[in-house]
């Protein structure tokens, strides 16, 4: 039997995803943020007794590769060729979603349209003639309601008998004339490519034509491989058009073609296509809410309070399951001592396994509750607000409105983690924006890095405490921005998008969809802990660890430990206290100085004679180099090279004074160290996340960019700090 296959498409926000759930059943992400759905999502049903497949597209406003939304849909329809594009649009913006449509008709792929939202379309007391724009348009249209599954029977039924009547036939593009001075070039151009056959096998001469003059990167690269002297022709007579349109027009050959393509939808829906009530109420909720929160002083006001209010909701609720959390590893690290002999294994498992897992699952609590609340924000329609609010300012520094939301996440605010910050980094569809904001991101000061924050504060600053925190805030968010500019003036370096995202209207979260969501962002925060954070803990557990101590020392130390263990068995009670004391500095003398010899205490010493600019000992060096393991690490780590073994809450204060005592350590040292550690590599995870996200050459520039600009301003800041003091 023939298998149907569907796609739906529509730009973002048309409620493609929640009619994929309602037809299909299967779990999803349900939100309002665009750019979202970027991976493939697949679902099979049966019609009738028929077997249907359908694939729901990540959102797209055109069918030019200028995102990579666009560019995956386009190559989903060339390449799989399904039977039927299902366009899902929002009824109550037809004439602004239409222009995806007419791209279908113009690439000629068989497609039908589902009116969503016609609940939308109800209450604001509009009524749309279905029938005639289906007839005018040339292809079924059928109104839904994704959120009730009103209209979805309709809709399959009319797209298989749309997909039977279209199949085995070629694609039927749509021509439409773009004016006087585009239209005898694209004449030219379609002439050309069809003597050629240019990519002809794929896509119609008029259409490669088209892309051509709208200067699609995808089609001009496939061009100039397959015919270099061709595709020179063509771009040629493209540049010289593009003179002509900017000299006599002043504007671009793309603006044309899409006032065409716009004219082309305003005389599709004339004739009371659309009837509106006679009083259209001039201000809706959205409308009305939105006078104040995207007002020009209040809105930021307001902005601030909400997301300081979110992060305060989120650590003092967040607080009493991350201390049960942390009490429950600590119990397991007790059993696994108890269990296991003491020796590499038990260590292993111990300090490397439980340790390092266990701090990255303790924050999942804390996690769940403020993905909930972002979640409840994107899904409300509000981060769509905070995003075009801050956009003209992150305009300036090269970034774009969405951006605002990995920095946040990031720890733009108080604590958070760029692992979350770089994948929300999703959501903008320019590459090169997402670029300068996967990069700039990590420099926000993330929960783990905090802690460092306040050891160093505590030590040196303790006056100060909420001042040092503040500027090292604003600190991040500066060289985040001027770090951005500089990148996208050099190395990627291109014109910024436009803010095409729209504003949709405030709608109440569904829970289903707030709590899918949150599961799926949490879900792969625990898989992050499961396998990576498991790998590193491991690696550099056994780097602190081998080679150890060398026979000689070994003998030494386990010599003057069986004299202790005599003496405290012939000792009287009260000189017990004493030997054990005794017994403990010589088991922190011998880990610190395995810990000197292990391969990280000799890279350590090794980088001594640089670091020394910065005010860096090699102790500080140990623990630097595990913070770019994980952020989690360094203060663990600076308490091990103090030879204070583990450090807790209450050991830290020792850990202050031991700090406060090394001559090595000064104000000057500690302001350079904190400048170093808000700014340097990403950790490992950050840079396995953000080589997904890009490439791994990114993520290594990450690694060396970052490091060498934190220690720039590091050395400046410490030899500044010692001629002051
Ligand atoms: P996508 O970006 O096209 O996948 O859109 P989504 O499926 O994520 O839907 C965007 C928003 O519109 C969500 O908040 C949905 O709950 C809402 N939505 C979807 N369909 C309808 C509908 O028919 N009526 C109304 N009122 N809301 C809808
Ligand atoms: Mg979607």
């Amino acid at each position: 039997m023939t298998r149907y296959h569907l796609a739906f498409a529509g730009n973002p926000n048309a409620g493609k995803t929640t009619l994929f759930n309602t037809i299909t059943g299967s779990r999803q992400h349900v939100g309002n943020y665009p750019g979202i759905t970027v991976e493939r999502k697949v679902g099979s049903i049966q019609v009738d007794q028929k077997p249907v497949d359908i694939v729901d597209l990540p959102g797209c406003y055109s069918l030019t590769a200028y995102t990579q939304e666009e560019l995956v849909t386009r190559q989903v329809l060339v390449e799989e060729r399904p039977d039927l594009v299902v366009n899902v649009v929002d009824a109550t913006k037809l004439e602004r979603h239409l222009y995806l449509t007419v791209q279908f008709l113009e690439l000629g792929v068989p497609v039908m349209l589902a009116l969503n939202m016609m609940d939308d379309v109800r209450s604001k007391g509009m009524h749309i003639d279905l029938e005639r724009l289906g007839e005018k348009i040339g292809c079924p249209a059928v109104g839904t309601v994704a959120r009730t599954g009103e209209g979805k029977q309709t809709l399959l039924e009319q797209a298989l008998k749309t997909a039977d009547a279209r199949r085995d036939q070629p694609w039927q593009p749509l021509r439409l004339g773009y004016g006087p001075d585009v239209d005898p070039v694209l004449d030219e151009l379609e002439a050309l490519i069809a003597q050629h056959q240019l990519l002809t096998d794929a896509y119609s001469a008029r259409w490669t034509a088209l892309k051509y003059i709208e200067g699609d990167e995808s089609i001009l690269e496939l061009g100039r491989n397959k015919n270099t002297s061709l595709s020179s022709e063509l771009e040629q007579k493209v540049d010289a058009l593009r003179e002509h349109c900017l000299k006599t027009l002043n504007t671009f050959p793309e603006a044309i073609i899409a006032d065409y393509r716009y004219g082309f939808i305003h005389a599709l829906l004339k004739d009371n296509i659309i009837t509106y009530p006679q009083q259209r109420s001039r201000f809706d909720v959205t409308d009305r809410m939105d006078v104040v929160l995207t007002h020009k002083f209040a809105g930021p006001l307001i902005m601030f309070g909400l997301l300081y209010a979110m992060f305060q909701v989120t650590f003092t609720l967040g607080d009493y399951p991350l201390q049960v959390m942390e009490w429950l590893f600590g119990r397991i690290a007790d059993l696994a001592t108890d269990l296991l002999p003491s020796g590499y294994l038990q260590s292993l498992v111990v300090s490397g396994i439980i340790d390092g897992v266990g701090g990255v699952l303790s924050f999942v609590p804390l996690i769940v509750i403020m993905f909930m609340l972002i979640a409840f924000l994107e899904d409300s329609g509000y981060m769509a607000r905070v995003a075009y609010m801050l956009d003209k300012v992150f305009r300036t520094f090269g970034l774009h409105g969405s951006s605002v939301m990995p920095f946040i996440i990031s720890g733009g605010i108080a604590g958070g983690c760029a692992v979350p910050g770089v994948m929300a980094a999703r959501t903008l569809r320019s590459p090169r924006e997402k670029l300068a904001t996967i990069l700039t991101a990590p420099f926000m000061p993330c929960g783990a890095k905090i802690p460092v924050f306040l050891l160093l504060i505590g030590a040196f600053f303790s006056q100060h405490q909420p001042l040092i925190m503040f500027i090292i805030t604003l600190t991040a968010w500066c060289m985040a921005l001027l770090v951005a500019r500089i990148l996208r003036s050099t190395l990627i370096r291109g014109e910024s998008t436009p803010f095409v995202m729209e504003l949709p209207p405030y709608r109440w979260p569904t829970l289903q969809g707030l709590l899918i969501h949150t599961w799926e962002r949490t879900w792969d925060y625990i898989k992050k802990a499961g396998t990576v954070i498991l790998a590193i803990s491991v690696l550099l557990w056994a780097a602190m660890t081998f080679p150890g101590l060398d026979t000689e020392q070994e003998a030494r130390f386990s010599q003057q430990q069986q004299q202790l263990e005599l003496q405290r068995e012939q000792a009287q009670d009260d000189e017990k206290t004493a030997i054990e004391e005794q017994l403990q500095t010589l088991h922190r003398q011998r880990s610190m100085t395995a810990l000197r010899q292990s391969a990280a205490g000799r890279l350590g010493t090794q980088l001594e004679p640089l670091t020394q600019y910065a005010g860096f000992n090699w102790r500080t060096n140990i623990a630097l180099l595990g913070g770019v393991a994980a952020k989690e690490v360094i203060v663990s780590t600076l308490g091990t090279a103090y030879s204070l073994g583990e450090i807790d809450a209450e050991e830290a204060g020792t850990l202050i004074s031991r700090i406060k005592q090394d001559p090595d350590w000064n104000p000057a040292a500690a302001a350079s160290a904190m400048i170093f550690v808000l700014l340097y590599a990403p950790c490992f995870v950050t840079l396995v996340v953000m080589s997904r996200e890009s490439n791994w050459k990114w993520a290594a520039f990450a690694l060396v960019f970052n490091s060498a600009v934190a220690f720039a301003a590091a050395s400046l800041v410490y030899q500044i700090g010692r001629y002051l003091i």
